[in-house]
């Protein structure tokens, strides 16, 4: 059963807001097993919403759309949703009373224009809405010599639509499958690759087709393999991803950090308790980017003491105790001082020295670790888009950590 989802509204079209209802129904619907074929967003104008509803109508058998089921003149779902269908429109005596008893809860006059809210589509039923003044509508629709194709339309208040989402429209639609689906979702978080490699060390997992299929996408140098499977259960889902899952870690080996919203950050505070150890960190080049992301995954003191952003050569002299003045901020030997320095002051097992970012794109970004024994540094190229810099080296500089705490030793 294939389903489109349609988000009716200017402001969407126009950039002025997130479309969010879509994410959310489709994740809902994936989780009843009904798979969405389409995201559909159109503006505010009638020959367009007709134009969607029959493309819609024509395709899949389950339509859900949000918005646009106000009662101003922009406001056109329900005669867009009337004409695509060849019915009319009819006024409903209990829509009608609904919202006026809506009014006089809320001690205010109607406005007339409120009851075109009270309009259906002859042969359709109420979604009933407990939280505002716009009912649902749920209309069935014949497809000569097909199944026929079921429109669901919401408000597009994130609110109502989930509450009656939840109240009304899940058991509707679960009652129509056949046998009960369910999708689910298995993510693997990776880091230290690029997607292409990483593609080429999972030969034919990427395919489509593949059953439990295999996804990939990047987000700021985060590699993400999403598994999806489909079952009459949520335990049969897992079961079934379970074999790829451990066929991805034994490939991937310690290039996988984490599952599901994991980051970087999270896999370095696990290991840190793990072990009993702390870090501290000093950073230039990422602003305090690594420190805040620690403190934030570390929440109640799991190993993460200290963190110091610097940006002028005179703040580290007087905030640490090293003397960095001959040192370029751009240097091996500054991360070096930087790692040693913030481990000593704080008495932490690890310190972490992030130096500045290099001049010019070609040169490269110095990142030193220290513990009790040593000090590695390692040098990373800066050379990636400008928008993910500070991001990517935040990470490149976590990745070292975690990888030190995997070996027992600092890298
Ligand atoms: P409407 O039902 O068209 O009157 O929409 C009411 C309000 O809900 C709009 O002003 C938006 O702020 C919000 N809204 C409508 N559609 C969406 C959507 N797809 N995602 C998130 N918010 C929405
Ligand atoms: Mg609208």
């Amino acid at each position: 059963m294939l389903a489109e989802v349609i988000s009716i509204g200017d402001e969407l079209t126009s950039g002025q807001r997130l479309d969010t209802n879509s994410q959310w129904l489709s994740q809902r619907l994936g989780e009843l097993g009904i798979s969405v074929m389409f995201h559909t967003m159109v503006g505010d104008d009638l020959d367009a919403n007709i134009a969607v509803f029959r493309a819609a109508i024509e395709r899949v058998e389950v339509v859900i759309c949000s918005g646009g089921l106000g009662p101003t003149a922009d406001d056109l779902t329900r005669d867009a949703l009337a004409a695509a269908a060849g019915v009319e429109l009819y006024e409903d005596a209990a829509a009608v009373e609904q919202i006026e008893n809506l009014f006089a809860r809320r001690k205010r006059p109607m406005p007339e224009r409120n009851k075109l809210q009270a309009l259906f589509p002859r042969g359709s039923r109420i979604v009933p809405n407990p939280e505002g003044t716009a009912p649902g509508i749920d209309l069935t629709i014949p497809r000569p010599g097909r199944s026929p194709s079921r429109v669901f339309a919401l408000p597009g208040v994130p609110a109502e639509m989930k509450t009656m989402w939840n109240a009304t429209v899940r058991s509707a639609l679960a009652a129509m499958r056949p046998s009960p689906r369910v999708i689910c979702h298995r993510r693997i978080k990776c880091f230290g690759v690029g997607e292409s490699d990483l593609e080429v060390m999972l030969p034919d997992m990427i395919r489509r087709k593949r059953e439990p299929l295999v996804g990939i996408t990047v987000h700021a140098a985060t590699i993400t393999l999403r598994i999806t499977a489909s079952g009459p259960d949520e335990a049969a889902c897992r079961a079934a991803m379970e074999p790829t899952a451990n066929e991805i870690h034994s490939h991937l080996g310690v290039l996988v950090f984490g599952e599901e919203d994991d980051e970087l950050e999270h896999a370095v505070v696990r290991l840190l308790r793990e072990r009993g150890q702390s870090l501290s960190v000093a950073e230039w080049a990422t602003d305090g980017l690594v420190s805040h992301w620690l403190a934030e995954a570390a929440a109640e003191n799991h190993g993460f003491l200290a963190g110091a952003a610097v940006k002028e050569m005179a703040g580290l002299n007087s905030l640490l105790s090293i003397s960095g003045r001959s040192a370029s901020p751009a240097s091996e030997e500054l991360a070096i001082s930087m790692a040693e320095a913030i481990r000593r002051d704080t008495g932490a097992d690890y310190g972490l020295g992030i130096a500045a970012f290099p001049e010019g794109d070609d040169g490269m970004l110095h990142i030193a670790l220290a513990n009790d024994q040593n000090t590695r540094s390692k040098a990373f190229p800066v050379a990636t888009h400008p928008s993910i810099k500070k991001l990517r080296s935040a990470k490149l500089a976590l990745n070292m950590v975690r990888l030190a705490l995997l070996d027992g030793r600092s890298t």
